[in-house]
């Protein structure tokens, strides 16, 4: 969501229609007084309410899937703000001009809607049972997914909220709400035969009422002639706070017998139970419980195809967004060491015995090929990529293909290619994490429909990666799009070590001897000038990686020499922007690009500018 609304002293957050009917009248009088509030039932969409003549009219913007906002049938601007800005100027449609915005009372914040207070400690939750993962692992899943995630939560948190009941029969729920206190109000919700809608069923005066709710075209959902929501969670949330044209209003959620959902939607291979719905805050708090989180298992040995294992999950939710979110890193078997598994033994070397080449190269670098290999570890099977010595007998080549492999030894982080081990056979072999989609650059240039949104994911993730090493006292020195590898179209590693040096942490430079054979279009100024490397000059190459991606691949200062480039970066000049690139990121590039190196933002900073826009555009 554009974010920055938060921040608008006329945004109200999530509060009903009636409480923002109240502000205004209390306000004052004055037609065209306004206020913004988050909407109810369009996820990421928003709801502005208008003083006029006395009366209250409200106003849906919605988020439309380009992602930008308006109301409907009126005009799309890229921000909520921009359709306030317009419809001051013009009335088109609306019931008067907006004049003047009606400010938040003085200490009240924006309020935060239940599941937006819930979210954070559902996806944090829903990452450690699905992926089994905790600690940094879990960090970077977070942050580097977190668009996806919270679609995923709010299409599936229905189904650990116990007024969901799975797919029962009608005959199944009268006795369930009959059990029991008989409270006017108590309710569940049944998946119907079709996986395309369910069933409200609300006991009132002793009976059993059943209200179907259908999912229209677009995925919406509603009950036949009443408003429409994106989740169940959204018109339980509606309809608990007014009937709307039900009986009565939904009161206490009926619980389901223990561990009974009907049909089981999700495979239940988690015992642990998440105690995170009990915290959350809200009216509706006494509707939910703890019930068994469902989730998928990580696969064990046998390597399943990343997309074949979310698809699984995700055909349960016949919901448009849940179809929408591409499969996560998590998914694949290189987001985790192969040694984050106690029970495989780390070692530097590989055994030979273990190791399996298969035919065709993967490509072909300076020392060598490589080639695609099965690795046979204690428990599993990796498939895995095998850089091979060309040159053995030529010990230079083989020193530096040793301190390469040195350095990828002390990394371990889920955006950087890890080394498996070294082989030392017929050749010298290097055994790394296999990124079969291969450079990101050739990638782009045969992928010309990758969306900007797309681009961005992977970049934000070189980041994640450059930052790592930047924690940890690395420079990379060779940093570009051609050495940074796809496992999938949704998942980047940084890769190619060979120029890699550590530097200490009280001197955070690198300083080479002399000359050597460098990149220079990819260099900073003070790598050229005094031969120094730092963190710093790793960030100027991603600004030129990040040009190259948003071109598709191209080269950069095409048809240039390196001392001409040279020459135009000493002059101010930089490399204008690729065609159709967010100016947001055009800026990022140029912020790479500042000359002087201490006035050059890092990592921490670069990253976090990279996430912010991903978020922006992924929500
Ligand atoms: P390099 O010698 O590191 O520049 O690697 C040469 C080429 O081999 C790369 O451009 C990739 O196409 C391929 N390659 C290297 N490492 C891997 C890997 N871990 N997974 C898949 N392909 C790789």
């Amino acid at each position: 969501m554009a974010d920055f609304v938060h921040t608008l002293p006329f945004f109200y957050g999530n509060i009903t229609r009636e409480d923002a009917e109240g502000y205004l009248k209390q306000a004052g009088i004055g037609n065209g007084l306004y206020l913004l509030r988050q909407s109810r039932n369009h996820l990421g969409g928003f709801a502005l309410s208008v003083l006029h003549s006395g009366r209250c009219y409200h106003y849906t913007i919605e988020r439309e899937p380009n992602e930008k906002y308006a109301i409907a049938g009126g005009k799309s601007y890229t921000s909520p703000v921009d359709v306030i800005d317009y419809h001051s100027q013009e009335l088109d449609g609306l019931v008067c001009l907006l004049k003047k915005p009606c400010n938040r009372p003085a200490n009240m914040q924006p309020k935060v809607g239940l599941f937006e207070d819930m979210k954070e400690k559902l996806i944090r939750e829903y990452v450690k049972q699905t992926w089994s993962l905790q600690g940094a692992a879990l960090e970077q899943a977070i942050i580097s997914q977190r668009p996806k995630l919270e679609k995923l939560i709010a299409t599936t948190a229905h189904e650990r909220m116990p007024w969901f009941h799975g797919s029962i029969t009608r005959e199944d729920s009268e006795p369930r709400l009959q059990n029991g206190l008989r409270t006017n109000g108590k309710f569940l919700i049944r998946q119907r035969d079709s996986k395309e809608s369910y069933a409200l069923c609300l006991l009132h005066e002793g009976q059993v009422m059943h209200y179907r709710i259908d999912r229209d075209r677009n995925g919406k959902l509603s009950i036949p002639d009443g408003k429409t929501f994106d989740t169940l969670w959204q018109l339980v949330e509606h309809y608990s706070y007014k009937p709307d044209g039900l009986l009565r209003v939904l009161t206490e959620a009926c619980p389901r017998p223990d561990g009974d959902i009907g049909r089981p939607l999700l495979p239940r291979d988690h015992p642990g139970l998440s105690t995170v719905l009990h915290s959350a805050a809200g009216g509706i708090r006494s509707m939910f419980k703890t019930v068994p989180i469902p989730g998928r298992k990580k696969s064990q040995g046998s390597r399943q195809h990343p997309t074949d294992n979310f698809n699984a999950y995700d055909t349960r939710v016949p919901n448009s967004q849940a179809d929408s979110i591409e499969a996560m890193p998590m998914d694949t078997e290189v987001y985790e060491s192969p040694y984050a598994d106690p029970d495989e033994l780390r070692s530097a070397t590989v055994d030979r015995k273990h190791l399996f080449l298969e035919d065709g190269e993967l490509g072909s670098g300076n020392f060598g090929t490589v080639i695609k290999g099965i690795y046979k570890m204690r428990k599993t099977e990796k498939p895995v990529a095998v850089k091979i010595l060309k040159n053995d007998d030529n010990p230079s080549v083989r020193e530096e293909m040793l301190r390469e492999a040195n350095v990828m030894q002390q990394l371990d982080n889920p955006y950087i290619v890890r080394m498996i081990g070294i082989c030392e056979a017929e050749n010298l072999m290097l055994v790394m994490e296999l990124a079969e989609l291969g450079p990101l650059n050739k990638f782009l240039q045969k992928n010309k429909q990758t969306t900007m949104k797309n681009i961005t994911e992977l970049v934000h993730q070189v980041s994640i990666g450059m930052k790592y090493l930047e924690e940890h006292n690395f420079v990379h020195r060779d940093l570009a799009a051609r050495n940074v590898l796809l496992v999938t179209q949704h998942y980047a590693k940084i890769s190619d070590f060979g120029l890699s040096k550590a530097v200490g942490e009280d001197q955070n430079y690198y300083k080479a001897k002399g000359h050597g054979k460098w990149p220079v279009k990819w260099y900073a100024p003070e790598c050229i000038n005094y031969f120094k490397f730092s963190s710093k000059s790793d960030v100027w190459s991603f600004g030129v990686l990040m040009w190259e991606a948003y071109s598709y691949g191209q080269k950069p200062y095409k048809g240039m020499k390196g001392n001409e480039v040279m020459q135009m970066i000493e002059s101010g000049s930089r490399m204008d922007a690729p065609v159709n690139c967010p100016p947001e990121m055009y800026t990022l590039m140029r912020t790479c690009w500042t000359y002087k190196a201490d006035e050059r933002a890092g990592f921490t900073v670069v990253e976090r500018r990279l996430r912010e826009y991903y978020y922006d555009i992924a929500q």
